[in-house]
This record gives structure tokens, C-alpha cells and sequence, in this order.
């Protein structure tokens, strides 16, 4: 089998065949079908946040289960799976109050390293998985099965990109009905965030961004007003759009620091700020706590959209093949393996939502 490698910060990754253990116990060996670009994993093989060498990252995926170490219920070969990031041990105080997204056990389980270099050197799992390979190795508690009629290349953005907004909206700030809602950034995140706020029924869902064929994308997925902050005053703009108030929620899924002022100041008094995906550690210099607590407002962060992925992944697969979510017009464009380096530099380019590798061999 083979891999797409880091060796260096910033190199293009390199394809080699590749040496895989066997799963240990609670473990999983999946065939990859898909497995999508995030900018997470740009971020890990960009240095961007350090840690060791050599890796394999890869992490939004979807395949075919191949074998199983002792221990293993819940999946058998054959089954068709989404692979997540997301490890729960089932038993902590997070897991058994229905936050298994901050586990506090997820360090100790799971394997640092299943995969080998031919001559013997470790390869870590980047983001606990190492999908950027014909198969990995996760922890039993990483995947989902997911519907025969779903494609996998489909499958694998549920378990990362979409979860990631439409929980945002869903699970972490739980927007009501009637709700006014702000999205800044219409990005692979934002883009679900908006359809995540048209499921929760919110009556108004105004995109932000400065690019407008990307507001134009957010409109085709429910909202209901864009504003390009480059062209137009978005304060005033939102204001005029919630009769002077403000809006009761603010989605910032960009990672500037300065989207989270701008975001607050897009507030009502007693409305809520999500930050969904993280920003830098310098953002709190944008935040006015006076105007936090004068106002009653409140930051919320959303890790992973607060998603329970065995409820979270086949809800939305559902909601997708009875038509009522979008997947595949987050696909920009899908590649082979050994593309991968091609498909990383059209995202970090800014053209693509997601850019998906696809596994020749693999039912779709
Ligand atoms: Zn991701
Ligand atoms: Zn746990």
C-alpha cells in the first residue's frame, strides 16, 4: 500500500509504498474510497503547528472496513464507514453526558503510530488518523456507517466539514426557530453553517464575505442576505437587516482574529458569538469584556460542530439523500494520489470549497 508523506514542513508530500501493522485491540482497518483536503491538514504539514516528523495527515474520509482487532463491535468487514478525528473512550464523565467530542480519555486510546516507512521508520497519524494512504488504522469510536447508497466521497465531508458547521449551528449554540443569524466566511465551514441555520429554521441568515461569487455560492445554500464587508459597512448593513437591533447569533468561521470583533460588533445585546474552528491566540485583544457583560452577551466555542458522530453522521446522510443537504457542491474537484500535491495547492490557492482524493478499486 501506499502513503503521501511530510518529511519536511512545507515540501510537497511524497507517495512511497508504505508497511501497515495489524489493528490492536479496539482498533479498525479500513480501506480509504475517499478522503478530503482540510485545512487542518495544511496547517500540521505547513509547521504551522509544529509537532514531529514524519507524518501522514489526512483525516475527512470514508472507506470500506477491512479488518478488525480483538474487542471490535459495532462494525464488520464490508461495512461502508465514515472516518472522523473525533476518539471517545464511552466511559468519562464528557463521554456519558453526551460531549464525547471533548473526551477526556481520547488521548489513551487510539494508535500513535500503525504505519511504517519500508525501512522500518514510524510514520505518525496526523489528526489521529493518517488517511492521505490506501488504508488506515483508527480507533473503533472514529468511525460511522454509513448508508450503501451514500458515495463515500460524500461520506467523508460529513464526518469533518459538515459536522464541523451544521453542528456549530445545531448542537453548540442550538439556534431556535425565527432566529437571526450572521455567517462570517462562506467558506467549506461557513457554507454549512448557513445550512445548518436553514435546518435549525432560522428566519434570517446573512453571509458575510468579501468575495462575491462566494456569496453568491452561500445564497444557492439558504441564505438570506449577503453582505460583501470589503464593498459595504457590515454593522450598519446588518443593522438596517435586523431593524436596528443586531443579530441574535454570529457564526465566525474565519480564523482571523479580527473577524471576532467584527463579529460582536454584528451582536444584539443578550446574542450569542460562535467561533467554530480556531482562531489565533492573539484574538482576545479584539474582545471588550465591558461590552460582553454591559450587553449580556455571550462567545461560545464550537469544537467539531459538539457532534456525537453516531448521531450526528447518520442524521445528516439522510437528510442528504433525501435532498435536504448539500455535500455535492462542496466538491470542487477530486484527484488521485498521486495528484495529492496538486490538489493541496488549489486550496491553499483559495479555488477550491473541498478537493477530495479519490481511491481507484474502492466502491464509490
Ligand atoms: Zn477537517
Ligand atoms: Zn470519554
Amino acid at each position: 500500500m501506499r502513503a503521501a508523506i511530510c518529511y519536511v514542513y512545507g515540501d510537497p508530500l511524497r507517495v512511497e509504498e508504505v508497511r501497515l501493522d495489524l489493528p490492536q485491540r479496539g482498533e479498525v482497518q479500513v480501506r480509504v474510497g475517499a478522503v478530503a483536503v482540510c485545512h487542518s491538514d495544511v496547517h500540521r504539514i505547513r509547521g504551522e503547528w509544529k509537532g514531529r516528523l514524519p507524518i501522514v495527515v489526512g483525516h475527512e474520509a470514508a472507506g470500506i472496513v477491512e479488518q478488525l482487532g480483538e474487542g471490535v463491535t459495532g462494525v464488520q468487514p464490508g461495512d461502508r464507514v465514515a472516518v472522523s478525528l473525533l476518539r471517545s473512550c464511552g466511559r468519562c464523565a464528557q463521554c456519558l453526558s453526551g460531549a464525547p467530542h471533548l473526551c477526556e480519555g481520547s488521548f489513551a486510546i487510539g494508535p500513535e503510530s500503525r504505519l511504517h516507512t519500508l525501512d522500518g521508520t514510524p510514520l505518525l497519524h496526523g489528526l489521529n488518523t493518517a488517511a492521505f494512504a490506501d488504508a488506515v488504522i483508527v480507533d473503533q469510536s472514529q468511525l460511522v456507517r454509513v448508508p450503501d447508497e451514500l458515495p463515500l466521497d460524500r461520506a467523508a465531508l460529513l464526518a469533518c466539514g459538515v459536522i464541523t458547521g451544521v453542528g456549530a449551528v445545531i448542537n453548540t449554540a442550538q439556534v431556535r426557530p425565527g432566529a437571526s443569524v450572521v455567517v462570517i466566511g462562506t467558506g467549506g465551514v461557513g457554507l454549512n453553517a448557513v445550512q445548518g441555520a436553514v435546518l435549525a429554521g432560522a428566519e434570517q441568515i446573512i453571509a458575510l464575505d468579501i468575495l462575491d461569487h462566494k456569496l453568491a455560492t452561500a445564497t444557492d445554500f439558504g441564505a438570506t442576505a449577503t453582505i460583501n464587508s470589503a464593498q459595504m459597512d457590515a454593522r450598519q448593513a446588518v443593522r438596517d437587516l435586523t431593524q436596528g437591533k443586531g443579530a441574535d447569533y454570529v457564526f465566525v468561521t474565519v480564523g482571523n482574529a479580527q473577524a471576532i470583533g467584527q463579529g460582536l460588533g454584528l451582536l444584539r445585546s443578550g446574542g450569542t458569538a460562535v467561533i467554530v474552528g480556531l482562531p489565533p491566540r492573539d484574538a482576545l485583544a479584539h474582545v471588550s469584556p465591558f461590552d460582553l457583560a454591559s450587553k449580556g452577551q455571550r462567545i461560545l466555542g464550537s469544537y467539531m460542530g459538539s457532534s456525537r458522530l453516531v448521531i450526528d453522521v447518520p442524521w445528516l446522510a439522510r437528510l442528504y439523500l433525501h435532498g435536504r443537504l448539500k455535500v455535492d457542491e462542496l466538491i470542487s474537484g477530486r484527484y488521485t494520489l498521486d495528484q495529492i500535491n496538486e490538489a493541496i495547492a488549489s486550496m491553499e490557492r483559495g479555488e477550491a470549497l473541498r478537493n477530495v482524493i479519490m481511491f481507484e478499486g474502492v466502491a464509490a
